[in-house]
C-alpha cells in the first residue's frame, strides 16, 4: 500500500486495516491477534459484552494506543502518525464527561469540525455556512445557540456528528451512541446513521443493541477479546457466535476460552 497517494489508485478504498493486533493495558490480554479490514462505505457494527474490548479496539485503530503485537493502517497510513484527523470523526462513549467543561454553543462545537481546514487563517462565511449546512443535516439546527452542556444525550450526539460532518470527515466511529438516547430519539438517530451511510459515510458503530446492528449494518463484527464472527447480518442472526462470545464473558478468566 503507498504512503504518498493515499486518496487515489487502487488501494484508497481501504480505510481501517488491522492486521493481527493484540493489546493489553496491564498483564491481562484485552484483545488477542484481531484482524479487521473496513473499505469505504461500509457499515459495520461491533458488538460484544461489556469489557470486550470494543472501545479499545475503536481507541487503537484511532492510535491513541499502540499494539502490542501487529499493525493498524488509516487511510493508508500507520494509525499511529496519521495525520488527517479530520478524515475521522470519532464520538467516544460517554461524551459528557468531556463537555462538562466545555460551556459553549452546538454552533461553536460544530465549528470546530472547521478548524482543520483553515490552517492558520480565519474561520470565514463559508465555513460558518459549512457549520450550519452541518446541523441542518443531522436535524439540530434549532439548537445551533444552546449550550452543548444544555442537550439531551440524542441531541448532543447529533452536535458531535455534525462536528464530523463540517470536518468534512471520511469516516465516522461511534462508541455506544445511543447509550441513555430515549427510545423514540434512538430509532432517528439509526435513520440518520443511515442516511449519511446512503450518502457514502463509512460508518464503524460499536452498539450494545444487537438487534439494531443487524437491522441497520451492512456487517457485523462480534468480539470477545477474540473476533467471533465477521460476516453479513444475516450469517450473524443464524450463526452461534453471538451465543458464544457472551458466554465466554461470564467464564472465569482462568478457563480456557473456547477458539
Ligand atoms: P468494552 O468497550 O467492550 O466494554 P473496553 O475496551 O472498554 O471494553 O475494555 C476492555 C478491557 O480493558 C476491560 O477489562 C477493561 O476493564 C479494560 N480497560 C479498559 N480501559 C482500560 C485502561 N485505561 N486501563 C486498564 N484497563 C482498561
Ligand atoms: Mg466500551
Amino acid at each position: 500500500m503507498s504512503d504518498h497517494t493515499p486518496d487515489t489508485g487502487g488501494q484508497s478504498d481501504r480505510l481501517v486495516s488491522v492486521e493481527d493486533v493484540s493489546f493489553s493495558y496491564t498483564a491481562r490480554e484485552v484483545l488477542t491477534d484481531i484482524s479487521i479490514a473496513v473499505d469505504r462505505g461500509e457499515y459495520v457494527g461491533i458488538v460484544g459484552p461489556n469489557g470486550s474490548g470494543k472501545s479499545t479496539l475503536l481507541r487503537l485503530l484511532l492510535g491513541l494506543h499502540e499494539p502490542d503485537d501487529g499493525w493498524i493502517e488509516l487511510f493508508g497510513h500507520p494509525a499511529g502518525d496519521f495525520i488527517d484527523r479530520e478524515k475521522v470523526g470519532y464520538v467516544a462513549q460517554d461524551v459528557t464527561e468531556n463537555t462538562k467543561r466545555m460551556p459553549i454553543t452546538v454552533k461553536e462545537v460544530v465549528l470546530m469540525g472547521r478548524f482543520a481546514h483553515v490552517g492558520f487563517g480565519r474561520i470565514t462565511s463559508a465555513d460558518r455556512e459549512r457549520a450550519s449546512e452541518a446541523l441542518a443535516t443531522v436535524g439540530i439546527s434549532h439548537l445551533a445557540d444552546r449550550k452543548i452542556t444544555h442537550l439531551s444525550g440524542g441531541q448532543r450526539q447529533r452536535a458531535y456528528i455534525a462536528r464530523a460532518l463540517a470536518s468534512e470527515a471520511e469516516l465516522l466511529v461511534l462508541d455506544e451512541p445511543t447509550v441513555g438516547v430515549d427510545a423514540e430519539s434512538v430509532d432517528a438517530f439509526f435513520e440518520l446513521l443511515a442516511d449519511l451511510n446512503d450518502d457514502g459515510m463509512t460508518i464503524l458503530l460499536v452498539e450494545h443493541d444487537i438487534g439494531a446492528v443487524i437491522t441497520h449494518a451492512s456487517r457485523v463484527i462480534c468480539l470477545n477479546r477474540e473476533l467471533y464472527f465477521d460476516g453479513d447480518p444475516a450469517s450473524f442472526a443464524a450463526s452461534d457466535a453471538l451465543d458464544r462470545a457472551f458466554g465466554t464473558n461470564v467464564r472465569r478468566e482462568d478457563e480456557v476460552v473456547p477458539s
